[in-house]
């Protein structure tokens, strides 16, 4: 069976954190842990819950980043302040991408 580019379902992918690859992908497991993502620092990788609307998808990816800095800078930062600024950076960005 062919399997050309586009074909594959593995949504996969990876972002830059101070020069260090992190892989951002889909994990089916996470609600039996009652979580919608995770961010692994042994691992350098954001695990996303893989059925979540795309805003919400954007704040939880937003709040794993937020745990990856905490974690690279050595700053200890409340969860609900995580909580709070991943919401509010979600909300400006799901408004600016609105508008272009
Ligand atoms: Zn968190």
């Amino acid at each position: 069976m062919p399997s050309g580019k586009g074909t594959k379902r593995s949504k996969k992918k990876s972002l830059k954190l101070f020069g260090h690859k992190v892989t951002v992908e889909d994990d089916a497991t996470l609600l039996d842990r009652d979580r919608w993502g995770e961010y692994d620092a042994i691992e350098m990788s954001i695990r996303l819950y893989h059925k979540m609307p795309q805003s919400k998808r954007r704040e939880v990816l937003i709040h794993e980043c937020l745990h990856a800095v905490c974690d690279a800078i050595g700053e200890d930062i409340e969860h609900k302040t995580i909580r709070s600024v991943a919401h509010g950076l979600a909300q400006m960005l799901d408004g600016y991408l609105k508008k272009v």
